[in-house]
């Protein structure tokens, strides 16, 4: 009892003190690199505009802007952004897990220029893609998201904030203590982390919706800078309602979380066939598409079809467990990582492993996807 006590404790206390959570991210998502087959391309710019640690800001094309973030330094963006710029305007895209994180990018955007900012874009409702917004309604900034951002900001951040939160991080901590195995306890540790900063992280902001809903019926929409276009599109995968800005005069695509470069994606929220659709349509861009990934490094095509190969890999496991009559629950905890993905991040298996298998076998059951 007390040396439960003293454990549930110890590893409270290193996840809520902001280094804590910074050493489990970044051992979750190691510091990211350009990518080494984009390292070569002559568009990205070697040395950064902006770094804080926590993130960096570096050109990748003419008017157009990544902000990459390094977890290992610091949580405030946690995922990838950046801002795209014209002789009239610039648009923001992301609004990152802070404040401090969509300012950054802001005051990265007035180091080169003074255009006013069209707009700040939610690629969709996600903690680490939406909680920095206040800063940019403190701008006067407008905030575009899918329609249906804001209504799920609503239903899961809005109305729990500030209740206690006894009853979702107890059984966590209970998994953590009842825990059999090594590979047991490390899953629930990283589910209790992730669960603690996604609840620490929403109780301390100060929640500001989209306030610009784009209608999916209204898209693709393109927004004119001058001298350079974005062009919004929506497509089905990561979440209900997942937004993408592509850059065509430049062959760069902000995917949001429709891309994790090099990583195994958050699922919980996901629809597999129509995400794996997706990226069939991403892997048809031209060869010279430069992606700006919600997560993970910078990278060409072959960051979509790693993580094509990636979901066939859960499906193709899912499928097989189906098929042998292995309950859902003990198939979620079956899957085994392949070698080839063995260095991939995963930031916590009950956000990305098990619902991908929960989800699957939800389609083979209904029969809209049936086991390879
Ligand atoms: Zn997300």
């Amino acid at each position: 009892m007390d040396r439960r006590m003293t454990m549930t404790r110890r590893s409270f206390l290193a996840s809520t003190s902001c280094l804590g959570a910074a050493l489990w991210a970044a051992r979750a998502f190691p510091a990211p690199a350009l990518g080494a087959e984009i390292a070569g391309d002559k568009r990205v710019s070697p040395q950064p505009l902006a770094d804080k640690g926590f993130a960096s800001v570096r050109k990748i094309g003419d008017g157009v802007y990544a902000t990459i973030s390094d977890l290992s330094k610091g949580l405030e963006t946690l995922s990838n952004g950046g801002f795209i710029l014209g002789s009239d305007a610039a648009l923001l895209i992301e609004g990152f897990r802070s404040p401090a994180g969509a300012s950054f990018q802001h005051a990265a955007l007035r180091q080169v220029s003074a255009v006013p900012v069209r707009a700040a874009l939610d690629t969709h409702y996600h903690f680490d893609h939406t909680l920095g917004n206040a800063f940019y309604g403190a701008q006067g900034i407008a905030i575009w998201a899918h329609e249906k951002a804001a209504p799920l900001m609503v239903e899961r951040y809005v109305v729990g904030q500030g209740r206690d939160r006894a009853g979702q991080i107890a059984p966590l901590e209970k998994r953590v203590a009842d825990a059999t195995s090594e590979s047991g306890r490390d899953r629930a540790n990283g589910d209790l982390k992730l669960m603690k900063l996604v609840v620490e992280s929403i109780d301390s902001a100060v929640i500001s919706l989209p306030n610009h809903p784009l209608e999916t019926s209204k898209l693709p929409a393109t927004v004119d800078l001058g001298g350079i276009r974005a062009v919004i599109e929506a497509y089905p995968g990561h979440t209900p309602g997942d937004l993408i800005v592509r850059v065509p005069d430049r062959n760069i695509v902000f995917t949001g979380d429709l891309l994790f470069s090099s990583a195994y994606p958050a699922t919980f929220d996901a629809d597999m066939s129509g995400w794996r659709k997706t990226l069939e349509t991403f892997s048809g861009y031209d060869r010279e598409t430069l992606f700006v990934p919600g997560h993970g490094p910078l990278c060409g095509p072959e960051g979509i079809a790693t993580l094509r190969a990636v979901l066939d890999d859960l499906a193709g496991q899912a499928a097989q467990m189906y098929k042998a009559g292995i309950p859902v629950d003990e198939a979620q905890q079956r899957y085994a990582v392949p070698d080839r993905f063995k260095g991939f991040p995963i930031l916590a298996w009950s956000f990305c492993i098990g619902p991908a298998i929960a989800k699957l076998y939800e389609e083979f059951k209904s029969g809209g996807n049936q086991p390879g």
